[in-house]
């Protein structure tokens, strides 16, 4: 440090302690940043990078932005997944000798922010912990500081569990050990994208005995320590606000791993990440963004127990009885404010009066809100309508104290109803007194001292004054005039009444704000005490909303309720939920499927694009509706409950990714037949399509007869390889369906209808037809086909069938004449061997061999 001036020093004493941060250090009216704080932000942010003098060192680069605009900076890097470090001046730099105090008086993460504005409405935001054990296992405690809510949960079986846990959720930081190997912290920090933070001691504190005081294994303590360690450290924030931990069991719920809740594009699409598109795009109906929240955590973890199912689709089918009240419920609700994070702010103390009116307003629906729900008639809604508490009383302490449009600061007064308090109502009476008597002294002024321009005003400085022009000074009586201050053209006085009524408007007024904001931390802490009704107000009015949004959302698409069983599962007519709604028209096949005792595996060929792995895809859609206890797209249902869902299903960007297919599917595959149980549902599209046929089709062979022997799962499993579909010979619990497509006029036409026993043809040349390949060649390919079909020794004469070549280009003369040399399209032609190809291939091939043409 040696060498910079004593401000530089301090900089550099207190970034030492902020190494991850970006240090916004204030310097008047900027937060400036230094060294490669600087270089980092000018480039993160675009701001102009500008260098300060470095004393007898170099120069140093600095960049800053303005304090009146530094919110949206920060937001644009904690978005970023960036921390910043607020440090301020904490003396008055007058009052300092030397360098003026500085300290860092908030750190800014990306799971710590409680500003409205950096936060997603419609999702929770995260802040994690990590811990790990010696047995193997590890414990994940989540935290939403916006809400004030903790859960933990144990994973025993090892770390990939771990990854599958945390994938998809809005964990936005995660504070772990600096000892986690840097592996697994660079798994969290490039797969997961998660700010990682560190905090090494995981020790209980007595601060949060409260907090942990429901969980009875010593190592979700240890995790929940690590992370309220490092929120009261960092964050300089008491925990009171926070509501005890929770553990989420994990085997209570149905599990997704990584693979499924990607491929399935539960809540967002693969290609373009957002959530249009998504099984959660054609589901949320919700009105409320705390509705919205709770029905992506309902899809993320669908439940297993029947009852608690039946429970939801008992009051999905009681909102679908009154389609009216529905929509007056729906208006209702929309009038609700997030009470959730009105809730956390409460507790967390930071609302102002705008938050507590929206409260009130929230509130003030409640007795609206039962009211429609009485009209249902009906069971499980009543019981619904039962939970759903108004908390009178407190609405009453909110309606009689706040003023309907108070402003948003809480220190300029306005804020507190008239009529709420004796004391504050006498200050304002004084105030408005005293203001009626200044507002009449002008024309009494006028009048006695006969000065037609005699004004009164006021000024921040100066007060009250009466302003008379030089010109006219010599009209105003000597006595009671005492000089306040002079113009140019004109001279301000002050008189003994005047002054007396001033100093009485502004203690009043000054009293009266004083008073305001005493009595609004009053109200504040009163609400405070009607937290936990609130927060379960909300639960309730998100349960609400979630499940008018299934009933909305089932009415609209005709799903059906289903019904569930030990051990069968019967779809009929079954859709994908949200390709027909991406079809718009009433296009989509609908298609059956059975799975029971007898059929525990369903192999499935049919041509490309014939619609196989949609068919599949749409059984675990409706599954996870299912479990979540939404109705299903289909005509009938009768499904089971499944443990787990393991899918290996081509998706669009494994072409894009560059990591091996064969590689991706291996992992997948790997995964579910390790994990799987009888009770699972395994989806597996074309497995063994990333390597030639005879290694692809014996993995492929080898995973279902592993299944069929082995595990007992039921299982979907799709393949181009014709040769499997002789497995239904020796396995008596596999069982060949095929999607149709018929010919029609030499034309494949895809009926993406699914029927019982294999398909019979290949229909890769069909496909290359569709992709317009020329006619002749297209022949040719087929009279090849016929003939490797027929096994036949030699090829058939292809003279005529190439003679298109002839016709389009003079490069060629038809193949009869013997002494031409063979063209290089024929030989490659005749290399080809089909038996190793994938339709894909072929299509490829054939697109090679048109170029050459
Ligand atoms: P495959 O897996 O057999 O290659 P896909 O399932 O990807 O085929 O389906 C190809 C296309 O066919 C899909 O994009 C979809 O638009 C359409 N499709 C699939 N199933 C149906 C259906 N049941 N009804 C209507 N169109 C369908």
């Amino acid at each position: 440090m040696a060498g910079h001036t004593p401000m530089m020093e301090q900089y550099l004493q207190i970034k030492a302690n902020y190494k991850d941060a970006f240090l916004f250090f204030r310097l008047g009216d900027f937060y400036e940043m230094f060294f490669d704080d600087a270089v980092h932000a000018a480039r993160e942010l675009e701001i102009t990078l500008t260098k300060r003098d470095g004393g007898k060192q170099d120069p140093i680069p600095m960049c800053g932005v303005p304090y009146h605009s530094a919110e949206n900076y920060i937001k644009n890097l904690i978005d970023k997944g960036y921390k910043v470090a607020i440090c301020e001046q904490v003396e008055d730099p007058k009052a300092a000798k030397g360098v003026v105090k500085r300290e860092v008086i908030q750190l800014i993460t990306p799971g710590t922010v409680m500003e409205n504005n950096m936060l997603e409405e419609r999702d929770n935001n995260y802040i994690a912990s990590l811990s790990y054990f010696p047995d193997g296992s590890y414990v994940i405690a989540y935290n939403d500081l916006s809400i004030g809510e903790t859960n933990v949960a144990l994973i025993a079986n090892g770390w990939n569990a771990v990854v599958h846990e945390l994938y998809n959720q809005p964990v936005r930081e995660m504070v772990i050990s600096s000892e986690l190997p840097k592996a697994l912290q660079d798994e969290l920090k490039e797969k997961l994208n998660i700010t990682l933070s560190f905090q090494d001691q995981n020790t209980f504190n007595r601060d949060y005995q409260d907090l942990c005081s429901g969980l009875d294994d010593d190592r979700l303590v240890q995790a929940c320590s690590r992370l309220f360690n490092y929120i009261q450290e960092t964050q300089k924030r008491s925990l009171d606000h926070l509501q005890p931990a929770t553990e989420i069991k994990l085997d209570h719920y149905l599990s997704l791993d990584m693979f499924s809740k990607r491929n399935l594009e539960l809540t967002e699409t693969i290609l373009k990440k957002g959530k249009h598109g998504s099984l959660l795009w054609v589901l949320d109906q919700t009105v409320t963004a705390m509705g919205s929240r709770m029905l992506k955590k309902w899809l993320d973890r669908p439940l297993l127990n029947k009852w608690e199912i039946e429970q939801r689709l008992d009051i999905v089918e009681g909102f679908l009885t009154d389609f009216m009240e529905r929509d007056t419920l729906r208006e209702t609700l929309k009038s609700i404010y997030d009470l959730e994070r009105l809730a956390g702010r409460i507790a967390y103390g930071n609302v102002n009066a705008r938050d507590l009116i929206q409260l009130k307003q929230s509130l003030a629906q409640i007795p609206d809100l039962k009211q429609i729900l009485s009209q249902f008639n009906d069971d499980g809604i009543n019981t619904l309508n039962n939970n759903l508490q108004y908390p009178e009383q407190l609405f009453s302490i909110l309606d009689a104290s706040l003023a309907d449009d108070p402003p948003v600061s809480i220190t300029e007064g306005s804020i507190i109803k008239d009529g709420y308090h004796e004391k504050l109502d006498t200050y304002r009476e004084a105030s408005i007194n005293g203001k009626q008597w200044i507002a009449e002294l002008e024309q009494k002024e006028k009048k006695e001292t006969g000065i037609k321009s005699l004004k009164v005003g006021f000024n921040r400085v100066f007060g009250y004054y009466i302003e008379v022009t030089k010109a006219n000074l010599h009209l105003l009586p000597e006595d009671r005039y005492e000089r306040r201050q002079t113009l140019t053209n004109a001279e301000r006085f002050i008189t003994p009444e005047l002054k007396e009524k001033e100093e009485l408007i502004l203690e009043a007024e000054e009293k009266s704000v004083q008073l305001e904001y005493d009595l609004f931390n009053e109200i504040r802490e009163q609400v405070k005490a009607h937290i936990p009704s609130i927060q379960f107000l909300a639960e309730i009015v998100s349960q609400i909303d979630v499940l008018q949004g299934f009933a909305t959302v089932s009415e609209t698409n005709r799903y059906t309720r289903p019904v569930f069983s030990q051990n069968r599962l019967s779809i009929s007519k079954g859709r994908h939920p949200v390709v027909e709604q991406v079809m718009k028209s009433d296009s989509f096949v609908p298609n059956d499927i059975l799975l029971d005792n007898e059929t525990e595996i369903l192999l499935i060929t049919g041509p490309n694009m014939s619609g196989k792995s949609t068919y599949m895809r749409q059984l675990a859609l409706t599954v996870i509706m299912g479990q979540i206890g939404c109705y299903v797209p289909c005509d009938e249902a009768e499904l089971i409950l499944f443990d787990q869902i393991f899918t290996r299903i081509g998706a669009a960007d494994d072409l894009v990714s560059g990591q091996s297919t064969f590689m991706v599917e291996m992992l997948e595959a790997n995964h579910a037949i390790t994990n799987a149980t009888e009770n699972s549902l395994i989806l597996l599209d074309e497995i063994g399509r990333g390597t030639s046929t005879y290694d692809g089709m014996a993995l492929a062979q080898a995973i279902v007869e592993h299944i069929h022997d082995h595990i007992g799962a039921k299982t979907v499993f799709s393949t181009h390889y014709h040769e499997l579909t002789t497995l239904e010979d020796t396995l008596d619990k596999l069982k060949n369906i095929h999607v149709r497509a018929e010919e029609y006029e030499g034309n494949v036409v895809f009926l993406h209808q699914v029927n019982e026993g294999a398909a019979d043809q290949s229909y890769g040349i069909h496909v290359a037809k569709l992709a317009d390949l020329p006619t002749p060649l297209i022949d040719r390919a087929n009279t090849i086909l016929d003939h490797l079909e027929n096994n036949e020794e030699k090829l058939p004469d292809d003279s005529g069938q190439l003679s298109f070549f002839a016709n389009e280009s003079k490069r060629m003369e038809p193949k009869s004449n013997a002494d031409e040399p063979e063209s290089i399209i024929v030989t490659d032609l005749k290399n080809i061997n089909l038996l190793e190809m994938t339709p894909l291939d072929a299509m490829n091939e054939l697109y090679r061999l048109q170029q050459k043409a």
